[in-house]
Order: C-alpha cells, then structure tokens, then sequence
C-alpha cells in the first residue's frame, strides 16, 4: 500500500482553495465530491441546502459564522486540504462556544420569565 491510500490515485480535481483536491478517487477517476454526476447530486441537494439555511439562520447571530466555517471544515478535510487534527480542534472549540453562548441564552430568557412573573400586569401576554 503506497501512502497516497489504498488505489494510490488521487483526485485530479483544484479545491476552491485553489489546492489540489487530496481525497481518493473513485472508480471514475474522480472523488465522490467532484465525480462529474457530483453537479446532478447537488442540484438535487439544492433544496435540502436551503433548507438548512433556513435552519441556520434560526441560529444565534453570533453562532451562524461559526456553523458556515464547520461547513467548509468538513468539506477541507474531505479533500484532504485540512488537517483532520485541526478540524477535530476546531471543532471541540466550536462546541465550547456554543455552550457558552446557549448558556447566556437561558439566562437572558429565565431572567425575562423571571421580571414578568414578579410584574403580573406586565409581559407574558396574561
Ligand atoms: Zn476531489
């Protein structure tokens, strides 16, 4: 086995990066990112991207950066442009902020719940 993996053929394809693509290639010649029926799947996928869109934009303002970054992470080190190991810190990170920033959340919201039940004539719609 060489150390450019089990076929020893890598991926003719340029990354967005502008760096080769690393991954391995498929029988076709090409990884299963940039195989020519790639182009079929994500159109085909273009309304589940949307969707997920959609999805984060229902995320904190401050985490939507953070979600768009992971993506692009995981596309890298599928490519092999991205060190997993770096990934893997990243994305430990990643969840250290999310904690954070979801433990804020509460607290801003209970203290809310918290003024209104001690005000019964204000918030709460009641
Ligand atoms: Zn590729």
């Amino acid at each position: 086995m060489s150390a450019t993996g089990e076929s020893g053929v890598r991926c003719p394809a340029i990354t967005r990066s502008g760096q080769p693509c690393r991954a391995r290639a498929t029988a076709n010649g090409w990884c299963v990112a940039h195989t020519p029926a790639a182009a079929e799947w994500r159109a085909k996928g273009g309304r589940a991207t949307r969707r997920s869109e959609r999805a984060a934009r229902l995320l904190p303002a401050r985490l939507q950066p953070v979600a768009a970054l992971l993506d692009t992470a995981l596309r890298e080190v599928y490519e092999g442009t991205l060190e997993p190991k770096q990934a893997t810190a990243m994305a430990a990170l990643a969840g250290a902020l999310v904690r954070v920033v979801t433990a804020g959340e509460v607290e801003e919201r209970l203290r809310a719940i918290e003024a209104a039940l001690a005000d019964p004539r204000g918030g709460m719609g009641a």
